[in-house]
């Protein structure tokens, strides 16, 4: 058993020290955990690997009763409770995998007083049954844990988390500790706001993981380039690899294990088995590659990965910045790499523009869109930016991210935004036509395809008036274009460029347009691609 059951309760550092083995309290650890013990509430913002786990856990050993976790990540809930009990902590959980004989027998350790931990899955409190239970059992701690969830404004939202309030309501006197590794000024605020922690101590630990290097690269061939990372920089590592569909996590896994890097797909259409196999491959075994949709990773305690790698671009910062932080948990170098490239653009506001929900959802989504683009397509310093968005001061550059150990040069891109964006009025005005980039590219390159003489546009005025850049040169002009808004894509399906509400003030001359130089598409930039 976990707890001393004689003597006095133990204190905080006996119980890290004899359940968990750990020396000493890393960061804010020590103070919210004294909160919590006292009674209090407190609200925990850390980045990944922070050590969250122990803000809640110790104070469920130290207390008396059981503490309550309310996690999100059933598929987790096994992994923990078997971690937990392999250092003699009493633990168990409950939720929808179960059968009534498993479920009968958690509760009934939770009555007798057997279990210093419960996890809950956030459904599980809609159910009168279980809220009767709580009220039977002796509870030590509320413990909301990826307390994001409860923002409508998040990238993450699940309307079961809205009713977690009645806690505080049903048992005022219990302290309850929310945790999360996402939350910007706005979410921390809702989550008070929502979770009624009004008067609970807010830690926020700094997000910065120094140990990591941002790095974000035009997409070109991204299979290939993704080969070169792991050939060059990362042979024999243990890495996340990220793809936006299930079709492609699966060729992009395959093509890694055909180029001798053992590779696993993971993605929510896989049989539950296969996943939870590769799952805990990964987590065992060292130097696989796990190549997965974001379905993959939420809880995912493995300390040396040491790449994430993102083949498409993420829908938010917030995405990106949790996904980025699996990686390096061991405080070792590590690299966050991202392929981004004109397509991922069109795609994106394609499906925000697709998506279901209201204007002002579809507002969010695009801001939060807005915001990861930024990050692409700066000059300063990538961490700086990062630690911006989520309201902390970033300091000096870091010297440690690929735009502060190679500067992009930008250059004067107002000439030739002016000649795409006359190519779209011309189309439209001249023909009442709108076009993807690739026609639009083609026409100002003045090329003679099939397509562009079947619809008679070597005629038009604007033909072949962009030859003084390549092909990669006008589609880096498109993305970035898009990226700061001065171009938009219509919501019809197929990535049709128009104006947008600022491109009139590009083609008057009012506005300059700055580009960021890009070494696949200006070869003379050097390149160097090590850490
Ligand atoms: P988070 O939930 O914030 O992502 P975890 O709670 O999973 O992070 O902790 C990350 C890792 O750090 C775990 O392996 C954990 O055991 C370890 N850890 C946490 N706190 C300490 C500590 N005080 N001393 C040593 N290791 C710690
Ligand atoms: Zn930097």
């Amino acid at each position: 058993r976990a707890r001393a059951v004689t003597g006095p309760a133990p204190t905080p550092l006996d119980v890290l020290r004899t359940v968990f083995g750990y020396d000493s309290f890393r960061g804010d650890q020590a103070e919210i955990i004294d909160t919590v013990v006292r009674g209090g509430d407190a609200l925990v913002l850390m980045p990944t690997g922070g050590g969250k786990s122990l803000c809640y856990q110790v104070p469920a050993l130290v207390r008396p009763g059981t503490g309550v976790v309310v996690s999100p990540l059933i598929a987790l809930m096994q992994d923990q409770v078997d971690a937990l009990s392999a250092l003699g902590v009493r633990a168990g959980f409950l939720n929808s995998t179960q059968d009534g004989v498993e479920r009968r027998r958690v509760e009934g350790a939770f009555l007798a007083g057997e279990l210093d931990l419960l996890y809950l899955a956030p459904e599980r409190l809609r159910v009168p049954s279980t809220l009767d239970l709580l009220e039977r059992g002796e509870i030590s701690v509320f413990a909301i844990d990826e307390a994001h969830c409860v923002s409508q404004w998040g990238h993450d939202f699940r309307p079961e988390y809205l009713q977690l309030s009645l806690l505080h309501e049903r048992w005022p006197q219990v302290p309850r500790i929310a945790l999360t590794a996402t939350a910007t000024a706005a979410t921390r605020a809702e989550i008070a706001q929502r979770l009624d922690l009004a008067d609970a101590r807010h830690f926020v630990a700094s997000f910065d993981r120094p140990n990591i290097q941002y790095r974000i690269v035009p997409k070109d061939n991204p299979r290939a380039q993704l080969l070169e990372l792991l050939r060059t920089e990362h042979a024999g590592d243990s890495g996340i690899v990220y793809c936006l569909s299930r079709a492609s996590v699966e060729t992009t896994a395959q093509h890694l294990s055909d180029h001798g890097i053992p590779a696993l797909p993971y993605h929510a259409g896989l049989d539950r088995s296969v996943r939870a196999a590769n799952q805990s491959r990964f987590l065992r075994e060292d130097g696989l590659v796990m190549v997965a949709t974001i379905a993959f990773g939420m809880g995912i305690d493995k300390p040396d990965v040491r790449f994430v790698a993102h083949l498409d671009l993420p829908k938010s910062v917030e995405g990106y910045y949790q996904e980025t932080g699996r990686a390096g948990r061991d405080g070792l170098p590590a690299t966050a790499w991202l392929a981004y490239g004109l397509q991922d653009v069109v795609q994106q506001r394609r499906m925000i523009d697709t998506s279901d929900g209201d204007a002002a959802h579809r507002r969010r989504l695009g801001a939060h869109l807005d915001a990861m683009l930024a990050l692409c397509e700066t000059v300063d310093c990538r961490r700086q930016q990062v630690l911006a968005y989520f309201g902390q001061d970033g300091g000096e550059p870091c010297g440690n991210c690929d735009t502060c150990l190679q500067p992009p040069e930008s250059w004067d891109g107002l000439v030739p935004a002016q000649k795409l964006l006359s190519t779209v009025v011309r189309l439209e005005r001249e023909r009442g036509q709108r076009y993807g980039a690739g026609h639009l590219v083609d026409i100002l390159l003045g090329k003679t395809t099939p397509r562009i003489t079947q619809l008679g546009h070597a005629s038009l005025s604007v033909f072949g008036i962009g030859t003084e850049l390549s092909e990669a040169q006008w589609r880096g002009v498109v993305r970035q274009l898009l990226a700061q808004g001065l171009l938009a894509v219509d919501g019809d399906g197929y990535g049709t460029l128009r104006l947008s509400p600022t491109s009139a003030e590009v083609l008057s001359g009012a506005r300059p347009v700055r580009l960021r130089r890009e070494a696949a598409a200006a070869p003379r930039a050097p390149r160097s691609g090590r850490r």
